[in-house]
């Protein structure tokens, strides 16, 4: 007897859709959730500036047309505390909290095969059994502080973007370090400018960034998407983003060059990021039409700041737009114009160590009150590494991804039965609208569990030659594109010593949820069931 159909790890979007959608489909199941709320990304990440880069009309859950009439977003890109407070809305809407335990981390799952389960243990020093096991740990959870020599000596505080103080932090008066400019310390680094004595901001690569123009949903707006939200969500599950996105469908290569000019100043102006690479058609595909994008994002930084060595020095170099998370800010390079924000560039003279007065660089020390770093995650497979997964044979799953993560249409692995991951490595997920393919995750999980029941099945395992032929298409698809190109988290770079492996797919989440709903209509296609192939 197994305790529980369904465990599953962690209650983000992830875990709670899952959780509402499992128990729907007649399971029952149980959440652990390590953090003392639910909402993950959007519980941990409660910075200064945190806000989603997808529009709200799209960052948020289809599967309820009830829900998406009631709720109604503030802003186009609706600050941190705003996308908590809905999470926990959705939470008490559908009368979740019963089956989300909080302050406990799972720490461990292993595979039974006699019982054909899994053993889940806990923080708590509880066990538990359950036929399925699926992760919704998420792919940007486990963060990341760089190993700096003397960090420790440090005599003022030091803070993670992602384990942020929930009482805040009053940064006023101080001199502050700021290390990490990617999307987060593109975020937090106008909020701390704004009060901070002095913010020295130490930049390994600048990273190029579109404005938002965030601004309030104007009513007429709201009415507007409310109206045919059900066919626009459509939209975006065949869309390639997961966000219906209008391009002009031709090369820029191919285009006059004062028509180029004139469209990407409209979409430069309309803000946003999507609208932005999505204009040509090859902008993600050939270098010489992304330099074409490269060079106009790069003459907007110069025209915004006023000292052109610092205007230089912001200038993205070396791989590709869109390679790297596009960052998305209203006000970050407007920032270094204020007299009390300095550039500091730490590629060609690196971080030495932290004393305890401050940081050292190659060349120069800067005295400081407290450090920042928005530094990031170990991403895609950190949360999934940092539990002791077992699988048949005992195998631990950081074994059988020594060399890199695989896993088959991304969401399950060979040699681990009946475990499943939300927005797993092979997915498109954090190439997209992350919550529209959590929603497709989520449930095509929960189809392949109730067919599994409906057929009689107790174990469901992707074949090796199966996952293979995947991860091979994963990575034939990436390499026809430009996104490989950058050292960026998506290649695990940012992680030292991590196997450099490109597996995110990037062939768009409407061809992606084509092949999983092909796989799940040919009865689970490249899967054994019951240990049968
Ligand atoms: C600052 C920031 C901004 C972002 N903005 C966007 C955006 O604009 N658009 C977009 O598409 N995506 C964005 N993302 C990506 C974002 O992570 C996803 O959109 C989405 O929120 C992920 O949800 P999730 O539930 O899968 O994972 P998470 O939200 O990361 O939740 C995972 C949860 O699992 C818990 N957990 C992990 N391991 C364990 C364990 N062993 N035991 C128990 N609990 C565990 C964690 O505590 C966490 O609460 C952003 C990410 C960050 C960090």
């Amino acid at each position: 007897m197994v305790d529980l159909d369904v465990v599953v790890v962690g209650a983000g979007f992830s875990g709670i859709y899952a959780v509402h959608a499992f128990r729907s489909a007649g399971l029952t199941v149980k959440a652990f959730e390590a953090g003392d709320g639910i909402g993950g990304t959007w519980f941990w990440n409660s910075y200064p500036g945190a806000r989603c880069d997808v529009e709200s009309k799209d960052y948020s859950y289809s599967f309820s047309p009830a829900l998406e009439q009631e709720w109604s977003w503030s802003e186009r890109y609706p600050a941190q505390p705003e996308i908590l407070r809905y999470l926990n809305h959705v939470a008490d809407k559908f009368d979740l909290w019963p089956l989300i335990q909080l302050n406990t981390r799972v720490t461990g799952a292993s595979w039974d095969a006699d019982a054909a389960a899994w053993t889940v243990t806990t923080s708590d020093g509880a066990s538990v059994t359950a036929r399925y096991f699926v992760s919704a740990a998420g792919c940007l959870s486990e963060f990341n502080v760089p190993n700096l020599p003397g960090l420790d000596s440090f005599e003022g505080p030091w803070y993670h973007t992602s384990r942020w103080p929930k009482e805040g932090v009053d940064f006023t008066g101080k001199r502050v370090g700021l290390v990490g400019t990617g999307s987060t310390g593109i975020q937090v680094a106008p909020e701390i400018a704004a009060v901070a004595d002095h913010l020295y901001v130490f930049q390994r690569t600048a990273n190029f960034a579109v404005p938002n123009r965030n601004r309030p949903w104007l009513e007429s707006e709201e009415t507007e998407f409310k109206s045919r939200y059900r066919e626009y969500r459509e939209e975006a599950r065949q869309s390639f983003l997961g966000v219906p996105v209008t391009g002009t469908g031709r090369p820029v290569l191919a285009e006059p060059p004062e028509d180029v000019q004139r469209l990407f100043t409209q979409r430069w102006q309309a803000g946003g990021g999507m609208p932005f690479l999505g204009a040509y058609t090859d902008l993600l595909v050939s270098q010489e039409a992304n330099d074409v994008v490269a060079e106009f994002m790069r003459d907007r930084i110069r025209e915004t700041v006023d000292d052109p060595e610092v205007a230089e020095l912001l200038c993205p170099r070396g791989y590709p737009v869109g390679a790297k998370r596009l960052c998305q800010s209203d006000d970050y390079y407007a920032m270094y114009n204020r007299p009390n924000v300095s550039l500091v560039d730490i590629r060609s003279a690196p971080i030495e160590s932290v004393y305890p007065g401050g940081v050292k660089t190659t060349t120069d020390s800067y005295d400081l009150d407290a450090l920042v770093f928005a530094t990031g995650f170990d991403a895609l497979t950190g949360a999934l590494f940092a539990m002791d997964i077992r699988g048949a044979g005992g195998v631990p799953l950081r074994t059988a991804w020594e060399t890199g993560a695989s896993a088959y249409l991304g969401v399950s692995t060979a040699g681990f039965p009946n475990l499943f991951m939300i927005t797993g490595p092979g997915s498109p997920a954090v190439f997209s609208n992350v919550v529209l393919s959590i929603e497709q995750h989520v449930e095509w999980v929960r189809d392949c569990i109730v067919w599994l029941r409906a057929q009689g099945r107790t174990t469901i395992e992707p074949t090796s030659a199966a996952q293979d032929e995947w991860m091979a298409h994963v990575s034939d698809v990436a390499n026809a594109t430009l996104f490989p190109k950058a050292d960026s988290w998506y290649v695990g770079a940012n992680i030292p010593g991590k196997p450099r492996v490109f597996t995110s797919y990037v062939g768009g989440c409407g061809p992606y949820r084509a092949k999983c709903d092909e796989v799940a209509a040919a009865g689970y296609a490249g899967f054994a069931l019951d240990g049968l192939t």
